[in-house]
């Protein structure tokens, strides 16, 4: 028997929007490559819209200034479905390989494109490969400086590329910036912290195993905080030089992804992410943008 709590926390579901190329550790590093590989962001994206709008699941796209900048209609058909539109850099550079200075200008360039594209000032951002750590702490000054509300980029755990070991697990307002921060939702196993409801981990594992995390965290008044990518939905795409690593973490467990998801939408309810608001206490959330 599971024990009911007086309070069942909303669950944000966000996708990080960018082209296949950009999310590739191999291709990444070469922008003036990325014209002459094949844009597919915009059917892959157009797939994920048409499932949310199905199951009327609200979420939160952090967009790339570089896709926005090229596809600015499809940047506004996704505010105009009811989507939360936030940032996701601009060159999808690793945040911890910037100087403080180098990252100002990214961001910059990066919110001008989105909120060209979207109308609207972007709240919300999420660092590129969640490539913030404890040796990025002007990160988060240079996110409120320039206007930004909140942060999702703090991965607490440990990975090959990415991973901020200690940090909260939970949503929290930093004392210094003001910022709130959304960690994206991992799993404490004995003494593991174990990322569990991203991509990667959605594909490679059942679908039971992320039902039962999601109600976990739900179970202890926490929301469980997802992301995904569109190329992760498009199994159209077969770039043949990528590296081994990149066989699995990119392509690993994509034709079952659209069945897993529409489970999820049907079991659990979703909210945008600016939406959810910093625990008060254990059980009841309280609206940071109220
Ligand atoms: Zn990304």
């Amino acid at each position: 028997m599971t024990k009911m709590t007086p309070y069942t926390p909303r669950n944000a579901f966000t996708v990080d929007l960018e082209d296949w190329f950009q999310g590739l550790t191999s291709t990444n590093p070469h922008p003036e490559r990325w014209p002459s590989l094949e844009s597919r962001v915009v059917p892959a994206t157009q797939k994920l819209l048409d499932l949310l709008h199905v199951h009327d699941v609200q979420a939160t796209f952090f967009v790339l200034g570089y896709v926005a900048d090229r596809y600015p209609e499809l940047i506004r058909a996704i505010g105009e479905a009811g989507h939360e539109i936030g940032v996701h850099g601009y060159y999808h550079r690793f945040i911890y390989k910037l100087s403080p200075d180098e990252f100002r200008g990214e961001l910059g360039q990066a919110i001008e494109a989105v909120e060209r594209a979207a109308g609207v000032m972007p709240a919300g951002h999420r660092a590129p490969y969640f490539s913030v750590n404890a040796s990025t702490p002007w990160a988060f000054d240079a996110l409120a400086e320039a206007g930004i509300e909140y942060d999702s980029s703090v991965f607490p755990t440990r990975s090959m590329l990415y991973g901020y070991p200690g940090a909260p697990r939970f949503p929290y307002r930093m004392a210094q910036s003001g910022l709130v921060e959304y960690p994206v939702s991992t799993l404490q196993v004995g003494r593991y912290t174990l990322p569990i409801l991203g991509g990667f981990y959605s594909r490679a594992l059942p679908y039971a195993v992320t039902r039962w995390a999601i109600r976990r965290l739900n179970a202890q008044g926490q929301p469980a905080i997802l992301y995904i990518h569109p190329w992760e939905l498009d199994l159209g795409q077969n770039y043949r030089k990528v590296t081994p690593r990149e066989r699995i973490t990119h392509y690993h467990g994509r034709r079952g992804l659209e069945a897993k998801l529409r489970r999820l939408f049907t079991d659990f309810r979703f909210t945008r992410l600016g939406e959810l608001g910093v625990a008060a206490n254990g059980s009841k959330l309280e609206r940071s943008n109220a």
